[in-house]
C-alpha cells in the first residue's frame, strides 16, 4: 500500500526554518507500508530557510507579508504530480500546515492559533478522492496495553477468538450492564478475551445480543461501553448481513455508512447516556475513513476480494420482504444487518475511532435464510477476514 507521507514527518529537513518535524508513529507506519515522501513546499521553489507562511483569506503569505500564493499552488500541483505516479489511497501530512494541514490550519496571525480549513496540497488530494489525516490521527490509532483494539464478532466470525494469544478472560455476564438471564446464539460465545493478536493488544468479544431477542439498545452496547472503559480506543465491529442484491455480493465488506433502522438510538436511553458527555453526537464520519482506508489497502495488497458499501440496521430478525429490499436499494444500501448501528453510535459518542466489516452471507430477503447457511458462508470466508483484520492490526 502506497501511502503519500510529508516529508518532513520522516525527519527531512524542508520546513521553512530548515528543521524536521519527525513524527515515530508515521516512521512506524511508514516502515509497514510504501511511503511516497513529498514536500509541496520545496517543489515550490520558495528559498530554505525563509519567514512562515499562513493562509489568510484565501492567499498565502509570508510573515513579512510577501504574498507567495502562486509559488504554493505550483508546489502543491508538482507534488500531486508525483503522488499520481502510483495508486496512493491514503495521505498522512502535517497538521496544520498551509500546504499540509488538512481540516485545522493556523489562522494567518502567526500567532499558533488555528481555523478550519484546508492547507493548498490537502485540498488537492482531497480533490483526488485520496483519505488525508494528520500525523496525530495516526498516533491516535496506535493500540497500546493501556490501548487495546476491542474487536466484536458476528455470527459466524467468532473463530478470531482463536487467535488470541490470552492474558484474561471475562464472563459477558460480569460486564456491568449485560442482561444477566442473556444466552449466546448459535456462532456465538459469551466470553471476552483479553491478549494479544501478533502482539497486537486485543480484546475480542465473540458474541452479541440484539434487539429482535428483546434487549434495549443501551444493553445491546454494554460491550462497546465496557471495551471503552478498559482504554479501548479503536473498537472494529464484525457482523454477519444481507447483500442487497444490484449493490453488492456475498462475501467480505467494508462498511462506509450506516442508516440505523432498527427506530432505536442508545442514547435516547437513560442507561445509554450513563458515560457520555452528549448525545449530540456527530455522525458524519460513523465509519473512521482513516481505518477504512487502511482495510481497504490490506484487502488490495493481499488480494482479498472486499467490496464496500452502506449497511443498513435493522431490527430483524425476520427477513426483508421484496418490497423492502427495493426500498433499501433505492437508498443506496448494500448490507442489512440484525446488529452493529446502535453500538456504532454508542462509540462514537464515546468518541471511539470505528471499523466496519461484515460477512454478506445471503442475498438480502432471499428464501432459506438462517444461522446454518450464515455459518457455512462464515467458513468458506474465515481465512481471508483472519488476514484481513490481522493485516489492519499490523498497520494500527
Ligand atoms: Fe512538511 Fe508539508 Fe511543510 Fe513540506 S510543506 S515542510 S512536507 S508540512
Amino acid at each position: 500500500m502506497h501511502i503519500a507521507v510529508s516529508a518532513c514527518l520522516l525527519g527531512e529537513r524542508c520546513r521553512y526554518d530548515g528543521g524536521t518535524k519527525l513524527d515515530e508513529a508515521v516512521i512506524r507506519l511508514s516502515g509497514k507500508t510504501e511511503p511516497v515522501p513529498i514536500c509541496p513546499e520545496r517543489l515550490s521553489g520558495l528559498p530554505i530557510p525563509r519567514p512562515p507562511a499562513e493562509i489568510r483569506d484565501g492567499h498565502v503569505y509570508l510573515r513579512d507579508g510577501r504574498d507567495v500564493t502562486e509559488e504554493f499552488e505550483t508546489g502543491a500541483k508538482c507534488a500531486l504530480a508525483r503522488v499520481r505516479e502510483q495508486p496512493v489511497p491514503l495521505a498522512v501530512l502535517k497538521a496544520k500546515s498551509p500546504s499540509c494541514g488538512a481540516g485545522l490550519i493556523y489562522d494567518g496571525s502567526y500567532s499558533g492559533r488555528t481555523i478550519e480549513g484546508d492547507g493548498v496540497f490537502a485540498r488537492l488530494l482531497e480533490e483526488e478522492g485520496i483519505t488525508v489525516v494528520s500525523e496525530t490521527t495516526v498516533e491516535s490509532v496506535h493500540p497500546s496495553v493501556e490501548h487495546p483494539v476491542a474487536i466484536i464478532l458476528g455470527t459466524g466470525l467468532g473463530h478470531l477468538k482463536s487467535l488470541v494469544h490470552p492474558v484474561r478472560r471475562i464472563d459477558y455476564h460480569d460486564i456491568e450492564g449485560f442482561p444477566d438471564e442473556a444466552q449466546p446464539m448459535p456462532g456465538h460465545t459469551f466470553e471476552a478475551t483479553i491478549g494479544t493478536i501478533d502482539n497486537v493488544p486485543v480484546i475480542v468479544y465473540p458474541g452479541r445480543i440484539h434487539l429482535y431477542q428483546g434487549y434495549s439498545a443501551s444493553e445491546i452496547c454494554a460491550l462497546v461501553r465496557h471495551a471503552h472503559r478498559l482504554g479501548c480506543r479503536d473498537i472494529v465491529f464484525a457482523c454477519a448481513t444481507g447483500a442487497v442484491s444490484g449493490m453488492a455480493n456475498i462475501g467480505l465488506g467494508i462498511i462506509t455508512d450506516q442508516i440505523n433502522l432498527t427506530g432505536r438510538n442508545p442514547l435516547a436511553e437513560d442507561e445509554g447516556l450513563r458515560d457520555v458527555e452528549s448525545p449530540f453526537v456527530d455522525m458524519a464520519d460513523a465509519y473512521t475513513p482513516y481505518l477504512r482506508t487502511l482495510a481497504r489497502g490490506v484487502a488490495d495488497d493481499l488480494g482479498i476480494a472486499v467490496e464496500e458499501g452502506v449497511l443498513a440496521g435493522v431490527i430483524g430478525p425476520c427477513t426483508e420482504t421484496p418490497a423492502e429490499v427495493q426500498m433499501m436499494r433505492t437508498m443506496g444500501v448494500s448490507y442489512v444487518g440484525m446488529s452493529t448501528v446502535n453500538e456504532v453510535i454508542m462509540a462514537h459518542a464515546l468518541g471511539m475511532n470505528v471499523l466496519g466489516l461484515t460477512l454478506a452471507a445471503n442475498q438480502s430477503g432471499s428464501a432459506g435464510f438462517g444461522h446454518d447457511k450464515v455459518l457455512e458462508e462464515a467458513k468458506l470466508h474465515a481465512d481471508d477476514f483472519e488476514r484481513l483484520v490481522r493485516g489492519v492490526l499490523r498497520l494500527l
